[in-house]
């Protein structure tokens, strides 16, 4: 009673909402749950898709964690941090984005019960952190080098690495087909950084294995002008000239303005724009390249022009391509055709323009510096080539970050069971609370072998035990066994090539943990009005104020 007599104590500004202590903290657990069980359907090879479609009418299916989450527009705050360790793993390793999500999901599912009984989360963030540690050691101690292999045996190696991550997309049908493909484009571009050297081209249509690799650059067709049909359409280590001007007759200006004193003059005007664009197309001819591409248009004289010197050209190229077709052929691009040197002009073994189901692609194969490679993908649907796509990119950040660490762990949730007894084994060994701690960390990090086998459609608790039990063998042969998609059983992934790179893990287990120790961190959460109103979200602000004798402890928002 005499609480009531208090006079209250205004802090904050009318409107404020906050809410804090273990509700808020059990809310934001809740809704970083409520993510992981949206992402984790899609875990594995035989997991399912998921259709997003937004208030404009673009239609995605996607198995990719990352894109999933960015489309998925949350706006929990505390859930907000999912999106952002899915898209920082995306980026830095490109793949694992769903195994992130969902285990930072588990890892806080985890830690509810012992916030639920009061346990302060400072001493489950110090635990976790520890457990994390552990972890990474781990997998870095169980991850096996392929290095110092022959050429042929690591494509080997690298291509069943892709197909792993290809097994869990749609393409997983032909994901041998892909896997040599990705492996040859990234070897293809050697040490260069620029993923953007690998081109992929989507012609909707046709079946997936027509498919195909250029060691070089391809691209569609350009719009072309009559007399372009006269041209060559096949070369032999041509020349090419790369260029960024127009060659085209331009018609006079509206308001230009020409005064003749004799109508004999007359002629002489009209020629001498014809004489300037001959003189650029003479340039052109005269440099000895056989094949001209412009980001620029070229106009029908030119193209006539060219034809009856069997010159092959296409305008309006796009940047990338033109960039592209730069770094593989060897020249650059030059913005006058005055002075074209010889070391300016690009060479490659073979161009031609090819049919490609209902398009034609101008392809230039045999490059000279070879770091350049092109996929072009065929296949259904639009938004199945978009996957496909996406899928591919997946691969190709996989193989490239194999090339480069070149250490991989057993996949199928193998790695995952190792670590986990090895964190249950450690936690004995220590005396106090921060021995449930771990051991519940150990018990999450299980969640990738139960989530395989609940999406396969399997008994996640009888291939569960049959894991534990082999991974529990003194001798350690078992430390490889994981989740057989094929029979519902148990096998060794290592021996299956269901391998991944470790830095997947690794980075998983760190973004997971550290998206968990930040939301176990935060107790509060204030939503000031005036940020309130800035974002235009004036019936969220009307409904805070509406509950302003809610300004009290522990009232949750939502
Ligand atoms: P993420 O976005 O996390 O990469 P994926 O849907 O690609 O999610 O699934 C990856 C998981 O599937 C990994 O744990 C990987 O080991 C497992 N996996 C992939 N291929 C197989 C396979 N053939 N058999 C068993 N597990 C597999
Ligand atoms: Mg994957």
């Amino acid at each position: 009673m005499a609480s009531m007599m208090q006079p209250q104590i205004i802090l904050l500004k009318e409107g404020t909402d906050t809410s804090q202590g273990k509700a808020q903290l059990l809310s934001n657990i809740n809704a970083v749950m409520a993510v992981g069980d949206v992402v984790r359907t899609t875990l594995g090879p035989r997991g399912m898709d998921k259709l997003i479609h937004d208030d404009k009418g673009s239609v995605t299916i996607s198995n990719d964690g990352a894109t999933i989450m960015k489309l998925l527009d949350i706006v929990h705050p505390a859930a907000k941090i999912l999106v952002d360790i899915a898209k920082s793993q995306d980026s830095e390793v490109g793949d694992g984005t769903t195994t992130v999500v969902l285990l930072a999901a588990e890892f806080l599912k985890e830690a509810k019960p012992f916030v639920e009984d009061g346990v302060h989360s400072q001493n489950l963030i110090r635990s976790y952190r520890t457990a994390s540690t552990l972890a990474i050691a781990k997998v870095k101690e169980l991850a096996v080098s392929i290095e110092g292999k022959s050429v042929e045996e690591k494509k080997g190696l690298l291509a069943k690495c892709a197909a792993t991550t290809l097994s869990s997309k749609l393409i997983g049908g032909e994901k041998e087909f892909f896997a040599t493909m990705v492996v040859d484009a990234v070897m293809a571009i050697g040490d260069d950084d620029r993923l953007n050297l690998i081109g992929i081209k989507k012609v909707p249509g046709g079946n997936m294995r027509d498919s195909f690799l250029v060691d070089g650059v391809a691209f569609k067709k350009t719009f072309s002008y009559a007399g372009f049909e006269q041209q060559p359409k096949k070369f032999l280590n041509p020349k090419i000239l790369l260029l960024n001007i127009e060659l085209e007759l331009k018609s006079e200006k509206e308001n230009a303005e020409i005064r003749l004193s004799d109508p004999s003059q007359y002629q002489s005007i009209v020629d001498a724009e014809w004489n300037i664009i001959y003189d650029k197309l003479d340039k052109c001819v005269e440099s000895g390249a056989k094949v001209v591409l412009s980001r620029l248009a070229i106009g029908d004289l030119a193209t006539q022009y060219f034809a009856d010197r069997d010159i092959f050209c296409a305008g309006r190229v796009a940047e990338e391509d033109l960039n592209r077709v730069a770094a593989a052929a060897g020249g650059t691009v030059q913005t006058s055709v005055n002075n074209i040197i010889p070391e300016v002009l690009g060479t490659c073994e073979i161009f031609e323009e090819k049919q490609v189901g209902g398009e034609r692609f101008n392809i230039f194969s045999g490059c000279p510096s070879g770091r350049t490679a092109t996929i072009v993908l065929r296949g259904g649907a639009d938004q199945f080539i978009e996957e496909a796509e996406r899928s591919l990119h997946d691969a190709i950040m996989i193989v490239r970050r194999a090339v480069k660490n070149s250490t991989v762990v057993p996949g199928g949730g193998a790695i995952d069971m190792e670590v986990s007894k090895y964190l249950r084994q450690h936690s004995r060994t220590i005396a106090g609370k921060s021995q449930l701690f771990i051991n519940s960390y150990a018990k999450a990090l299980e969640v990738i072998p139960r989530q395989l086998c609940d999406n396969a459609g399997f008994d996640a608790t009888d291939v569960l035990n049959k894991l534990r039990q082999k991974h529990a063998m003194q001798s350690g042969e078992g430390a490889s066994y994981g989740v057989d998609i094929n029979t519902g059983g148990i096998a060794d992934s290592y021996a299956n090539f269901v391998w991944e790179p470790a830095v997947v893990k690794i980075n998983a287990i760190n973004a997971a943990t550290e998206a968990a120790c930040l939301i176990l961190s935060v107790d509060e959460t204030v939503k000031n009005p005036k940020s309130e109103s800035a974002q235009g979200d004036a019936a969220a602000g009307a409904m805070g104020r509406g509950r302003g004798g809610g300004r009290g402890r522990g009232m949750r928002r939502r």
